[in-house]
Order: C-alpha cells, then sequence, then structure tokens
C-alpha cells in the first residue's frame, strides 16, 4: 500500500519538502503517513501570509465566519469514522476515545461557530449627559499555535475555533509524534473556503520551529499545550517581544477518596482517570489519597479491577488501554516505574512493558500501581504522564487536603464522597483549575473554561466563553451625541 504524504498548508497551498514518518505506535511496521519536516522559513512564511489576510478576514462580519466554521464541522462530520481511526493509528488512544474525542472537536467547531453571533461586547451607562460608552472585541492579529500529541484533534481544535471566530490568522505548530489529527482540522478548513492565509499549518521538530514561530515578526501571541520546560522556555522568549502568552501544562493531579465515598464509584472513577488514554490526559489522575479506615480495601478493589483492564491495539474491540504514544514516552515511564521501585517497593500489579504476540511492535506498558507512596517520592512529585498510580494515604479529610496540594502543579483534582461540607470545603481550597466530584478528575466538557493554576498553567483559561478573553481584546469608545 503507498504511503500518503502529507504537506504542510501556508497560504492556502499545499507545500512540499523532506519528510518525516509518523508510525502506528500499536505496531510501529505500520507507517501511518509521511509529514513534511517545516523550516524556520517555512514558519517565516507562514507568518506572514497570516498577516496579508488578517485585514480581509477580521473584516468580514463575525457571522459570516461563524457560518465557515459550522462547514468546517459538517465537512469533520462526514469524516468521522475515518478521522477517529486515523487518531487511533497515529496516538494509540482506543477507537472509542479516539471518537469521543473527534465528536469534541466537531462540537467545539459548532460551539465556536455560534460565538460569531455573539461576540459580546460591554455596554454599561455613562455618568456623563448623553454620553454612550462601550466597549467592543477586536482580534489581536497573527496567534501561533502549539500543540501536543495527547488529545491530537480536540487541542488544536479548541484553540483554532476560537481564534477565528475573533478574526484572527494563525499559525498552528502541531506535535510530530501525532500530526494528522490537527492536518485533517485544517484540511476541512480549506475545504470549507476559509480564505487563503487565514490558516496555515507547518509540522516538524518543535525544536526547530517554536523559536522561528515565537520570533516571526507579525505573530503578536502563542497558545501552548504541553510540559512545563517547553512552556517556561517559550515564556521567557515571547516576554522579550511581548507577546500574549497562554500556557497549558502538565498536572500530577489528586484524587481524594473519604471513608464516606460510594464505594464501588470511587475504585471505578480512581481507575479511569488513572488509566484509560493510557494516563496521557494531562487531567489523568496520578496519585490517589485515600482515608486510612478504608485505605487497604479501597487497594485491594483497585488492584483487583486494574488487573481486569485489557491492554492491546486500541483498534480492537474490548481493549481499555492503548500504547504509550512513542519510544521516548515509553523510556521515560519505564524508567519512572525503576525510580518508583526504588521508592515504594515492587508495584501491587503491572510494571513491566508488555512482550509476546501482539505486543511486539508496539509501546505496551503494563497499568501500573504503588502502594504507600509518601510525598516526598519522586512518583508523588513528578508528572510521569504514563498508566502508574501512586496509592497514597491519609489520616483524615484535613490530610488528604494538605497532600493534594503539597505540590507545585495545579491542574485537575477529584473529590469522592458523600459528605456535601467536605465538597464545599474542597472546592474552595483545593489548588487545582479544574474541580470534579465523584467523577473522574479527567473527562471535561468544552463549554466551560479549562486551565489550570500554580505551575500547570499561564495566561487566560482556554474554551467556554473564557477563550474568547485570549484571543480578543477590547476597543472602548466614548461617544457624545
Ligand atoms: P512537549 O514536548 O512540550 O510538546 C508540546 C508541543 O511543543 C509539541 O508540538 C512540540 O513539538 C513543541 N515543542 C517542543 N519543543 C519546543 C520548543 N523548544 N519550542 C517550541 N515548541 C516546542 O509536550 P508533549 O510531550 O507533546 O505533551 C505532553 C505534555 O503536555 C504533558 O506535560 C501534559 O501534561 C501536557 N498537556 C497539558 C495539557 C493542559 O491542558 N494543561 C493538555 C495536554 C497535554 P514536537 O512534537 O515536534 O516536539
Amino acid at each position: 500500500m503507498s504511503v500518503e504524504t502529507f504537506r504542510n498548508y501556508i497560504n492556502g497551498e499545499w507545500v512540499g519538502g523532506k519528510t518525516f514518518e509518523n508510525r502506528n505506535p500499536a505496531n510501529t511496521d505500520e507507517l501511518v503517513g509521511l509529514f513534511v519536516k517545516g523550516t524556520a522559513s517555512d514558519v517565516e512564511a507562514a507568518a506572514q501570509s497570516a498577516e496579508c489576510a488578517l485585514g480581509a478576514w477580521s473584516s468580514m462580519p463575525a457571522p459570516a465566519r461563524g457560518a465557515l466554521l459550522f462547514k468546517v464541522a459538517d465537512i469533520l462530520e462526514r469524516k468521522f469514522d475515518q478521522i477517529s481511526a486515523e487518531m487511533t493509528r497515529e496516538e494509540g488512544k482506543t477507537l472509542p476515545e479516539a471518537k469521543g474525542e473527534v465528536r469534541r472537536s466537531i462540537n467545539i467547531f459548532r460551539y465556536f461557530a455560534g460565538e460569531g453571533s455573539r461576540l459580546n461586547g460591554l455596554l454599561v451607562p455613562s455618568e456623563r449627559d448623553r454620553v454612550h460608552m462601550f466597549a467592543i472585541r477586536k482580534p489581536i492579529g497573527v496567534v501561533g499555535l502549539i500543540t501536543p500529541w495527547n488529545f491530537p484533534s480536540a487541542i488544536p481544535a479548541w484553540k483554532l475555533a476560537p481564534a477565528l471566530i475573533c478574526g484572527n490568522t494563525v499559525v498552528l505548530k502541531p506535535a510530530s509524534s501525532a500530526p494528522l489529527s490537527a492536518w485533517r482540522l485544517v484540511e476541512a478548513c480549506h475545504e470549507a473556503g476559509i480564505p487563503k492565509g487565514v490558516v496555515n499549518y507547518v509540522a516538524g521538530s518543535g525544536g526547530a520551529l517554536g523559536d522561528a514561530l515565537v520570533n516571526a515578526a507579525p505573530v503578536k501571541a502563542i497558545s501552548f499545550t504541553g510540559s512545563c520546560s517547553v512552556g517556561q522556555h517559550l515564556h521567557a522568549q515571547a516576554a522579550k517581544r511581548q507577546l500574549r502568552v497562554q500556557l497549558e501544562m502538565g498536572g500530577k493531579n489528586p484524587t481524594i477518596v473519604l471513608a464516606d465515598a460510594d464505594f464501588g464509584a470511587a475504585v471505578e472513577n480512581t481507575v479511569n482517570a488513572a488509566f484509560f488514554s493510557t494516563g496521557q490526559k494531562c487531567t489523568a489522575t496520578s496519585r490517589v489519597i485515600v482515608e486510612e479506615s478504608i485505605y487497604d480495601k479501597f487497594l485491594e478493589a483497585l488492584v483487583e479491577r486494574t488487573k481486569k483492564l485489557r491492554v492491546g491495539d486500541g483498534m480492537q474491540p474490548g481493549v481499555d488501554i492503548g500504547p504509550v504514544v512513542d519510544q521516548g514516552q515509553l523510556d521515560t515511564i519505564l524508567q519512572y516505574i525503576e525510580i518508583g521501585r526504588k521508592e515504594a517497593g515492587e508495584p501491587l500489579t503491572g510494571g513491566r512493558r508488555l512482550s509476546g504476540d501482539g505486543f511486539d511492535r508496539g509501546y505496551f506498558v503494563e497499568p501500573t500501581i504503588f502502594a504507600d507512596v509518601t510525598e516526598n517520592m519522586t512518583i508523588a512529585r513528578e508528572e510521569i504522564f504514563g498508566p502508574v498510580l501512586a496509592v497514597m494515604r491519609a489520616k483524615n479529610f484535613e490530610d488528604a487536603m494538605r497532600i493534594a496540594n503539597n505540590i507545585p502543579f495545579g491542574l485537575s483534582a477529584s473529590l469522592q464522597t458523600t459528605n456535601i461540607s467536605r465538597v464545599f470545603e474542597y472546592i474552595y481550597r483545593m489548588e487545582a483549575g479544574l474541580l470534579t466530584v465523584n467523577l473522574p478528575s479527567a473527562g471535561v466538557e468544552y463549554q466551560l473554561p479549562f486551565g489550570g493554576t500554580k505551575d500547570s498553567s499561564f495566561g487566560p483559561k482556554e474554551q467556554g466563553p473564557a477563550a474568547l478573553d485570549f484571543y480578543s481584546d477590547y476597543k472602548t469608545v466614548y461617544l457624545k451625541y
């Protein structure tokens, strides 16, 4: 079977060049596609084309921009099965998870398409006689979008759609491990008739392209999702040019399980949050903090349930957990498991790369549980970003809250309890941007603000109405009549 080459998209043209491979992490013999390896000059050309397209795009009535975003959603919907299967093949998540993500991208485009008919400004009464005062939203200009591989469609979608509806033009740099899902969004923008130069796509190494994007003269803002180290580097670079910056980064998310929780649901929610999507969600639970009086019973049930998870190729029905995304991620996870062994002893389940029939050509890791993990251990403090769960003991609710908050991260958190007072204590005192109660810590929707606090995030929130605050600016008008 011939392998398709996916070219970069600059100024409405598909642009070729040297390529890099995108392989299936469940079976590395399978080449998903070849992608053109963009260069710094491609990024500069893309930024220039976005600058040229800005005037016409930003002066188009916002409902007309919205009509084009509705078309993008319709195109994605038509290709739903194909795009979902491609995501499983390039990223490894199971097909039902991939379908859920593509559905979400479609919903995101429709949600922000609808914003085109609102884009609320502000209208307030003046203190002065016969003065009409109001503020309108205006776009920022050319925006650079840099995205990770773990939600290879939804994250580019939740940056692209609000950027476009506000009248900005964009240069998108997708993750090298999973560039096809983002490419399909860009293809849909092209097919929908979004004018040339409004959306540009340059794949290739982040190290080579990132600085070019931040330093391209037309770029006025950067929205980044990825690791803390890259985010901090970008922030420092962007500050030199006074760019507007939005960073969504890593986490070490806790689930607190209290003795009064619905026990079965707490086990299920913890397993879901820790291991689904192979633990590669930024909102995944990597620390479960369990009240002492139910610790042993909970641990036993957790291990029993985890052992039933089926690991395999995400295209196969009945598989719960696919491979990790690539060799680098596999090496990192296995290194952390070795650190965990030294710190907390042998894991109660898991702890190995899977081998043998159906596993040897992929990056499969067993879901792994370490018990009796304490606060200062590395596996309790550093993001592993894989199917590895640290189980920690807390004396009571207060102790659990202290442990949960005692880290530099603050992305998501979950509380399992039936005590309403504890719920409110947690809501007000938990240091995280995304809180769930009696649900997994992962699994958010697009209609509300998304993002963390502390070292996990910087800048305005993404998604929901809050997304407009990053991608637009106010212009304030005082008018005497
Ligand atoms: P990453 O290594 O930081 O990469 C993210 C993006 O940045 C990729 O497109 C990457 O390109 C690019 N990049 C790499 N080096 C760069 C540089 N020097 N300058 C500019 N861009 C650069 O992160 P990842 O491994 O893809 O994703 C996993 C991380 O993302 C985890 O820490 C996870 O918690 C975080 N995450 C956070 C959220 C959130 O909303 N808070 C959501 C999802 C993921 P290449 O692919 O070419 O290296």
